[in-house]
């Protein structure tokens, strides 16, 4: 087993002479190549103390004071690979906004709330969230091997009591599933889910299938952007058994779409799985046109389909990290014409109080009679658009009768 040679896929810092930060982590770590590319080896090693995230960050003692000070409320966990994803030098990057603390999480906490969209309301029993009608949200675990400073769970955090849930607490929900024929698609979320190992989702995944009313089966996960190694042979192998199954994922920002995670997406893909993204609109970390549109292309060239855009959901310390309604109605304004609709994701707000998702999209109709509606374009142009008024009967085949 040899130890990792810096194989660095991010730009030179700013002297081409000093290591790149995953040079650093590797100096630290000293994984081999086979540990590197091995998921439980980067959940193991992940950085989750202020004294071992300043062995590979230059931190200075206010700093690390500060750090020590937030994670007593709001604990953080990096993978060494999203770690490496950093480019050092840059207060701004994506990915050190999005995984390390900020101070900014213990201000205005008063603004948001533990559970903003209720699910614990909506749970019928434990581990279950059941909204609407025909689907429900299966939470396996409050596990992540990254722990998202904007996330919508971050309640979970609290006093770091990480759970995945018991066979019998498993069996209840299952239970719940079975007698509620409703519901014909099941998302399993957490936390990660993927942070159950392979024999432990296989069990869920033929519970799911044995039960004649679940037709879809969907992954909600964040794995394929921080930890892609999870998406091993194993792992497919099991999904294209219970198949089908979908996969959402969860990129933020063009720079999250490396090499590594591209190999992940193909190895789903040809498993048979659709993955879709599902972007959390974020103040400073990709709340422009600009990023919006080369998250898009990023994705479309791995064939991810850009789903949703989620506004930030009200929750306690990610205040900071949210922006005005108006940012992204002006994202998908700036999006719409100017790439295909492919590209274009679904601005939704997840409103406060458990009412869903709603979605938002610029306006572009301009006024309305019975007859005609003025509408105008993506470079607001006007048009007039006559409204079909059918009369007569329904159409009907000159078969009929056949
Ligand atoms: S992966 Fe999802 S659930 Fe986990 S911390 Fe990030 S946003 Fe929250």
């Amino acid at each position: 087993m040899t130890t990792i040679v810096a194989e660095t896929k991010e730009p030179p810092s700013s002297s081409s002479q000093a290591p790149s930060l995953r040079e650093r982590i590797c100096e630290v770590l000293k994984p081999t190549q086979e540990q590197w590319d091995d998921w439980k080896w980067h959940f193991r090693n992940r950085f989750n103390t202020v004294d071992k995230l300043a062995k590979v960050l230059p931190l200075t003692e206010s700093q690390k004071r500060q750090l020590k000070l937030v994670s007593l409320k709001f604990p953080f966990s990096i993978t060494p690979y999203y770690l490496s994803l950093i480019r050092t030098g840059d207060p701004y990057d994506p990915i050190l906004l999005q995984s390390v603390p900020s101070f900014e999480e213990l201000l205005n906490t008063d603004m948001g709330q533990p559970d903003p969209l209720h699910e614990r309301v909506d749970s019928p029993v434990p581990g279950l969230v059941h909204r609407y009608p025909d689907r429900a949200l299966f939470v396996i675990t409050d596990i992540c091997p990254l722990l998202c400073r904007h996330c919508t769970r971050k309640r979970e955090w609290e006093g770091e009591s990480w759970w995945i849930r018991t066979k019998p607490q498993l069996e209840a929900a299952i239970d719940y599933l079975r007698k509620t024929t409703a519901i014909r698609d099941v998302i399993i979320s957490g936390g990660d889910p993927l942070t159950v190992d392979n024999a432990g989702l296989e069990w869920v995944l033929a519970q799911l299938r044995s039960i004649s009313h679940i037709e879809i089966i969907r992954f909600g996960t964040r794995f394929p952007v921080v930890l892609p190694q999870r998406i091993d042979e194993g792992f497919c192998r099991i999904i294209d058994k219970y198949g089908p199954v979908w996969l959402n994922t969860h990129f933020n920002h063009p720079n999250e779409v490396t090499p590594e995670a591209a190999r992940a997406v193909r190895e789903l893909l040809r498993a048979g799985v659709p993955v879709n993204n599902q972007t959390v609109l974020l103040r400073g970390i990709n709340d422009s046109v600009e990023i919006q549109l080369a998250l898009s292309h990023a994705l479309l060239k791995n064939r991810v389909r850009p789903y949703y855009l989620f506004h930030g959901d009200e929750v306690s310390g990610t205040e900071h990290l949210r922006t005005p309604v108006e940012t992204g109605l002006k994202i998908i304004e700036g999006m719409r014409g100017h790439t295909s609709g492919l590209g274009v994701p679904t601005y939704v707000v997840d409103v406060a109080g458990g009412g869903g998702k709603i979605p938002l999209q610029p306006n572009y109709v301009l006024s309305w009679s019975e007859d005609e509606i003025t509408l105008r374009n993506f470079e607001w142009k006007t048009f007039h658009y006559r409204n079909p008024r059918p009369t007569g009967p329904r159409p009907i085949s000159v078969l009929a009768g056949v």
